[in-house]
This record gives C-alpha cells, sequence and structure tokens, in this order.
C-alpha cells in the first residue's frame, strides 16, 4: 500500500483516553480500556513518521492526565489537529458493534472536526468499518483549539471487534487508515 504522505508537517496530538486510575471499561475478559488506547496510540504513533505527521502522545504509559492536561498538550504544541482514541461499551446496549467518531457539537473547531471526521471515516470504509459521525459534548475536543475527534475504536465485548486490535496486521491497517485519513483532511484543507 502506498503512503499517503502529507506534503506539509502535520503536529498531531495523539490521546490514549484514560489511563492510571481511570480504567475507562473493562470488558468480560478482564481487558481494560486504557491499556487498548494506548496500545492504538502507539502503534499510530510508530508508523506516523512516514505520513509525515509528528505525533505528540498525551500519555505514553499507564498514568492519568487531567483533561485539562490534555488540552493544554494541544495548545503547548500548536497541533494541526487532535485525535483521542477509545474503545466503547454496550451501554446497556446487547452485542454492541460498530465504530463512532465523535465531534464536540458547541466547539469553534466543530465544522473543520468534522470535516476531520468524514475524511477519517472515507479510509475506514476501505476496511469495511462504517463509523457512525456523532456530535456530543466532550470537553478535551471543545477545548482544544484544533480540529478535534474522538475515535469509538469498537465495543470491548465484542469478538470480531477486539479482533482487529489483537491482530497485528489488522491493528496496523486500522492505525494506517486513521493516518491516511488525517492526512487527506490537511491536504484537502490547504
Ligand atoms: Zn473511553
Amino acid at each position: 500500500m502506498a503512503i499517503n504522505r502529507s506534503d506539509k508537517k502535520i503536529i498531531m496530538v495523539l490521546d490514549a483516553g484514560h489511563g492510571g486510575k481511570d480504567i475507562g471499561i473493562t470488558g468480560t475478559n478482564g481487558i481494560k480500556e486504557k491499556d487498548l488506547n494506548l496500545k492504538i496510540t502507539h502503534k499510530m504513533s510508530e508508523l506516523a513518521k512516514a505520513y509525515n505527521i509528528e505525533v505528540v502522545q498525551t500519555r505514553k504509559g499507564d498514568d492519568y492526565p487531567t483533561l485539562d492536561q490534555r488540552v493544554q498538550t494541544v495548545k503547548a504544541n500548536a497541533a494541526n489537529v487532535l485525535v483521542s482514541i477509545h474503545v466503547n461499551d454496550e451501554h446497556g446496549v446487547v452485542n454492541g458493534n460498530g465504530y463512532e467518531i465523535y465531534v464536540d457539537r458547541t466547539g469553534a473547531q466543530k465544522t473543520q472536526s468534522n470535516v476531520l471526521a468524514s475524511a477519517i471515516a472515507s479510509k475506514l470504509h476501505l476496511m469495511n468499518i462504517q463509523p457512525r459521525l456523532v456530535e456530543k459534548g466532550l470537553f478535551v475536543l471543545r477545548n482544544a483549539n484544533a480540529p478535534a475527534v474522538l475515535i469509538e475504536c469498537g465495543y470491548i465485548n465484542n469478538a470480531n471487534e477486539m479482533a482487529v486490535l489483537n491482530s497485528d496486521t489488522q491493528l496496523e491497517q486500522l492505525c494506517r487508515n486513521i493516518l491516511s485519513g488525517v492526512v487527506d483532511y490537511e491536504n484537502g484543507t490547504k
């Protein structure tokens, strides 16, 4: 697969949701969301350079930056985009499935964030993932002064979706498609 390299260097803050005392959700098999989020963001960081994306991670280990600290990371690095990575749970829904890409519903960057969300969604379609695009109120996304999306990478108790994250090949494909979507977004807004 040819790499969709950006002409201009993109500074992307990559936020692994939760961490430390904040586990996020726990799967029925005991797996913790905070660890899955970190696994995805580490893989994305490893691959990003080839896309001409410089990644700044809000956390690299099992610690808990506050939501405000995550916002400050975006501001301090004058990031071009913020991508926050999470894994979903059922919220009472049986057999939850699918990906969601969230955009803050009130933020100043809402329009651009929606363009970013669509660019990433288009790339995920290539691996038969059809994310739902949802607007809601999210502190980190709203306060980051950059286009910002939060991606829920499937449901923690959905075996097929977790198989993607547990397969080196499929995880890499997922990460490459997200990175490629960010590049398409930046190229489109030049
Ligand atoms: Zn989460």
